[in-house]
């Protein structure tokens, strides 16, 4: 069994789902040059949990539309992937093990932060998908939620991180998709390219305090906390790649990467 990379998403706008662009075009290709996954184990920054984390288990998951004042089209987007219940417990059971409460979740289905990704990845829907909420915790234990999921990469399950590097929506130029980065978030983009491409997993947990505008960058941590979640999820011998960097809408990255062996 090959094992499978992690993947890091910046997912940028619910928008980004009908769209052809620099970022949608990286994702096809990292899509067609990957070896199909067996399966792939998603946390998105749309499912936030306190005590209990869940985890996908309907054999038929259902495409979730979480937004609002969207265009029609949107709406009608259907990611009709299968789930995999047998997986969900299985995962249920590593968190459990690893001191995570956890729970099967047989009604939830897929967010944005999740379909967004990957129906431009792998647009045929056909590899199982099994979501796992992000739980609110400090950088110390998001990493090593993420390494409660790392051993699934060696049989062949990816693993996707989906949130975003920089994440702004005061600050959006929400006329202008490509109006290039406001200079903080550049520079805070910027800091997380040199962090990563280093893989200090370190200082990238230390970002509060270490990285440049790190409060402008994420007013909230929910769309940072997914690449805490996918660093810890590394395995030795893995080196980063970066599938796609750039910005939307001034204060969005959609910085994207991978970690592969
Ligand atoms: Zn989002």
């Amino acid at each position: 069994m090959t094992r499978a990379p992690v993947l890091f998403v910046s997912h940028g706008a619910p928008t980004e789902a009908l769209e052809v662009d620099g970022w949608t075009e990286a994702l096809a290709r990292f899509g067609r040059e990957q070896p199909q996954p067996a399966a792939i184990v998603s946390i998105s920054a749309h499912w936030v949990t306190r005590r209990t984390s869940g985890v996908t288990a309907s054999e038929a998951p259902e495409t979730i539309h979480d937004f609002y004042g969207f265009p029609d089209p949107l709406y009608r987007i259907q990611y009709p992937s299968p789930g995999a219940p047998a997986l969900a417990a299985q995962i249920v059971e590593r968190l459990e093990r690893a001191g995570f409460p956890a729970a099967a979740d047989p009604i939830r289905g897929l967010d944005h932060g999740t379909w967004s990704p990957l129906l431009h990845a792998w647009p045929l829907a056909e590899i199982p998908v099994v979501q796992v909420s992000l739980p609110a915790l400090l950088p110390a234990d998001l990493l090593r939620y993420g390494a409660a999921l790392a051993p699934l990469r060696d049989e062949g399950i990816l693993i996707l991180g989906s949130g975003g590097a920089v994440h702004n929506l005061g600050e959006v130029a929400f006329d202008d998709k490509e109006r290039g980065a406001r200079q903080w978030a550049a520079e805070f983009d910027g800091w997380v390219r040199a962090r990563v491409a280093e893989l200090d997993v370190a200082a990238l947990a230390r970002w509060r305090a270490e990285a440049p505008h790190a409060d402008r960058a994420h007013p909230t941590t929910e769309h940072w906390d997914p690449l805490l979640v996918a660093m810890g999820a590394r395995l030795r011998g893995d080196a980063p790649a970066v599938i796609h960097e750039g910005f939307s809408y001034a204060t969005l990255s959609m910085r994207s990467f991978a970690l592969r062996s």
